[in-house]
């Protein structure tokens, strides 16, 4: 039998590749590479699809996150709540800034911040909660906007795994004040190179995050702030357009999918909980299991690739040396030491999945 490969982004893209073909014809032809068209017209579909007044296309995730960051101007050594289970990007963004994280454990449940844990948190210092929508799940963000109102803390929406996920009709990148997005090509919303967004119904915050990522500039040589270079490419902006219009196909299929583990992996896996109001996207299928080492050779040895996100908790990374340092974070740990992630791509059949059961449910 073929080996079923964790994500194979030739297969996942393949029924685009003659639109692509025709869009990016299209833009080269037109001879207009920056900040054209594609990108005007990407970002008034995708703020119209999260239902945000705004979206800023951005050249990566960690941008758009750096990006949100820059665009309140907190006083360095500000505090910055963020959960201790998340990619690195999360931390580095703060980091970037020159502002501190302050890690608060996720629910063991949920795997997301847990919202009754960040006001103990919270001090003079604390200026913004940076939440994580982790494998395709919202954060409990009716408990943690209610928070925030009440400490007057900015929210800013980490949803690189969250592309169309909602809460209560409310989709992720529009509960907060900013929502940062990532396109990098295994999203579920996924450009063929690096790309990014924030989305936001702010004015004035629209005003800051498009000016940051040209340049501190409105007007072409003309600089107001200290700005960067971090521009949605035009390619891939046509790219996205093609692609958004299949995002909730391509949702869909995820959650049919998933719906398939949830029903048939025997119990002796963890699995993903299910909470009324809460529309998963499963940009990651997980369980938990103990032995998560040796299923994952397991799984291997019957040609079945799975991954780990992610193998080590941010305050245990060399990187984060000297800044995370003295933070417990044993929920975060235990999660990273057990978790294993299914295939679950646009690019996976009902078939693939049902085999992936029954070499899971034989160990
Ligand atoms: C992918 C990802 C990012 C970063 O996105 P890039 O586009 O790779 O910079 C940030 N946060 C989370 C949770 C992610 O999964």
């Amino acid at each position: 039998m073929a080996i079923i490969d964790y994500e194979n982004l030739g297969k996942t893209n393949q029924p685009f590749f003659d639109e692509y073909r025709h869009a990016f014809d299209k833009v080269m032809t037109s001879g207009w590479y920056i900040l054209g068209n594609a990108v005007k017209e990407f970002e008034k579909e995708y703020a119209s699809y999260c239902g945000s007044n705004h979206c800023i296309g951005t050249a990566n995730g960690l941008d758009a996150l750096i990006l949100s960051l820059k665009a309140f101007n907190f006083p360095a050594g500000s505090e910055v709540i963020v959960p201790s289970n998340t990619y690195i990007a999360t931390i580095l963004a703060i980091v970037h800034n020159g502002l501190k994280p302050v890690l608060v454990e996720p629910d063991i449940n949920t795997y997301n911040i847990d919202p009754t844990k960040i006001e103990a948190a919270i001090t003079p210092a604390t200026k913004a909660i940076m939440v994580v929508h982790l494998y395709g799940k919202l954060c409990q963000m009716d408990a943690i906007t209610t928070i925030a109102q009440k400490h007057d803390l900015k929210v800013i929406e980490d949803c690189a795994q969250a592309h169309g996920a909602h809460l209560n009709g409310i989709k992720a990148g529009n509960w907060g004040h900013l929502g940062a997005h990532s396109f990098y090509p295994t999203k579920n919303l996924g450009a063929l190179a690096d790309a990014g967004a924030v989305t936001c119904n702010d004015f004035s915050l629209q005003q800051a995050i498009t000016t940051l990522r040209n340049y501190g500039s409105q007007v072409k040589y003309y600089n107001e702030v200290v700005g960067y270079n971090s521009r949605l490419d035009e390619v891939q902006a046509a790219f996205l357009s093609i692609k958004l219009k299949k995002l909730d196909a391509i949702n869909d299929h995820k959650r049919t999918l998933a719906a398939i583990y949830q029903q048939y992996l025997k119990a002796d896996f963890i699995k993903p909980v299910e909470q009324p109001g809460f529309y998963d996207v499963f940009h990651i299928y997980n369980v938990r299991h103990p032995k998560r080492d040796t299923l994952k050779e397991y799984m291997l040895k019957n040609d079945i690739k799975t991954e780990i996100h992610y193998p080590v908790a941010p305050n245990q990374q060399k990187a984060m040396a000297g800044i995370l340092d003295g933070t417990a974070t044993p929920i975060a740990e235990l999660i990273h030491q057990t978790t294993l992630s299914l295939p679950i791509s646009y690019c996976h059949t009902k078939a693939d999945v049902e085999r992936v059961i029954e070499v899971m449910n034989k160990f």
